[in-house]
């Protein structure tokens, strides 16, 4: 998905009564003002002016055009002046892509000298506003509330980081999953309904047969493999001599990355369980998919898979980096409580503090040949882990604040790429919480999504959501649980 093809739509309230000249000002400043909050780094595509609303048949008629147009990845509302909300009810009761409420206003400052009542009835959004955020609060809207001066740089913050919430929703509704083989034999937690979830979170989730990519793998030419190896090189430290076991990896690069172009597919998962006629579990090939914006997961959770994919959609172009992760082991020195985050092999490499290591090691389950793999560290930085769990008849986000460290010890016999982090509030009630609310041994790992960020998105998919943060408590997380599980049965 390009994310500066998407655009989002700016649509200004107002009405007839205050006279020509006045809605003449009030779509020039909006014009003026989506051109220069498009100018912003913090906003990630264009805001487009699409007009301003004096009548219900307009308001009915950009919400239609809003929910058809391809590029629009959401619509931003505002009101300029007083705009009676009756008029926006079925407008809104269509609207089908995010909406984003900015509560703002043209002008910074009342001008003192200048102030009458001709500048009252122009520059009323606190009145307009209210009457606006009303109606979606009666219509029981989903939709993001910002507040503040559209110049500053905070709400423009807050704004770009929904834009990309709005661009995750896109991306989901539009991504196609790629199943190698079933989930692990017996796992609970990689399970899940595939039809509620296309019916949700949009993606299309689906099988191909381990040996028709053991075919794609055959066909694979040598100058194909020459060509992957030539990335290889560059991007990463060749620190084997066992050039062959990398190559085979390349081959099983070019070969997944075949069937994901024709199939359209932007994630994927395999299980180690089921690798018939392959001689290495992909591990390099995995990770460097993955940091070219495939998601990915392994013993076949494609939710996570999934959801890896939808982060890095949404965070293109952003500092930081976003892996499917998992819990492994702790550290639970008094003082240094700590997790350590890895997998068998497949960690992405956008999270590393320098330059990754390709080594070849025996890889003790799957009964493979030992597969060539990146060898990394973490680099430290405030990010969070999120995960998706099926509660049976709904989905529940979970997302932990966290910050990675650089890992305490070498670890020089650990042959693969490790996260180290502390959790919020602490380690130990943290992952207490997280067990509590039923969190993965799965999840994402990003510094490049903020925790608001994700929480937007849930809500447009409308899944529940759970945050633990320092201000969570254990006892408040309870009664949430309970509250939610009550709620949910009845929505
Ligand atoms: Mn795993």
């Amino acid at each position: 998905m390009d994310m500066k093809k998407c655009e989002f739509w700016f649509v200004v309230g107002s009405q007839f009564l205050y006279g020509p000249e006045v809605l003449e000002t009030v779509a020039a400043r909006a014009a003026e003002m989506a051109e220069k909050m498009s100018e912003s780094k913090l906003i990630p595509c264009r805001i487009v002016y699409k007009g301003t609303i004096k009548t219900a048949d307009e308001a009915t008629k950009v919400m239609k055009e809003a929910n058809f147009d391809d590029n629009c990845a959401g619509v931003i509302t505002w009101c300029h002046t007083f705009s009676p909300s009756k008029m926006w009810i079925e407008g809104l009761r269509l609207l089908q892509k995010p909406h984003c409420h900015f509560a703002t206003q043209y002008n910074r400052s009342i001008p003192n000298e200048e102030i009458d009542m001709d500048f009252m009835n122009l520059n009323q959004a606190a009145h307009g506003d209210r009457e606006h955020g009303f109606i979606a609060a009666r219509m029981r809207l989903a939709r993001k509330v910002i507040m503040g001066y559209w110049q500053d740089e905070k709400p423009l913050k807050e704004l770009g980081d929904w834009m990309r919430s709005a661009i995750g929703y896109k991306f989901s509704r539009e991504l196609r999953v790629m199943r190698f083989g079933d989930n692990m034999r017996e796992v609970a937690v990689t399970e899940g309904d595939k039809v509620e979830a296309q019916i949700k979170l949009g993606w299309q989730v689906n099988t191909w047969p381990v040996g028709q990519l053991v075919e794609e793998m055959n066909a694979v030419t040598d100058a194909e493999i020459d060509a992957q190896m030539a990335e290889y090189n560059e991007k990463y430290e060749m620190a084997t001599d066992d050039i062959d076991t990398v190559r085979y990896q390349a081959r099983e690069e070019v070969a997944m990355k075949k069937m994901f172009d024709r199939e359209g597919c932007m994630a994927f998962s395999n299980t180690f369980q089921d690798l018939y006629g392959m001689k290495q579990l992909p591990g390099l090939a995995s990770q460097n998919l993955m940091s070219k914006g495939y998601g990915y997961a392994g013993e076949g959770d494609w939710k996570i898979a999934a959801l890896t994919s939808v982060v890095k959609a949404m965070t293109e172009g952003l500092e930081g980096g976003t892996a499917f992760m998992e819990d492994y082991t702790y550290n639970l020195d008094a003082g240094a409580e700590y997790s350590l985050g890895a997998h068998m092999l497949e960690v992405c490499p956008t999270v590393a503090s320098a330059k990754p290591r390709i080594e070849v090691h025996p890889l003790g389950i799957g009964d493979r040949e030992a597969p060539a793999r990146l060898v990394f560290e973490g680099a430290a930085g405030k990010g969070i882990v999120a995960t998706i769990v099926d509660m049976g008849g709904r989905f529940r986000m979970i997302i932990q604040d966290i910050e990675c460290v650089k890992p305490i010890l070498e670890m020089p016999n650990l042959p693969v790429a490790r996260v180290m982090w502390k959790a919020a509030p602490d380690l130990c009630t943290g992952a207490k919480m997280w067990i509590m609310a039923g969190g993965a041994h799965h999840s994402v790992l990003t510094t490049a999504a903020s925790a608001d960020m994700l929480i937007d998105w849930a809500e447009m998919m409308d899944i529940e959501v759970v945050h633990i943060s320092n201000e969570t408590t254990v006892e408040g997380l309870k009664q949430q649980l309970f509250l939610n599980d009550l709620a949910w049965r009845l929505k």
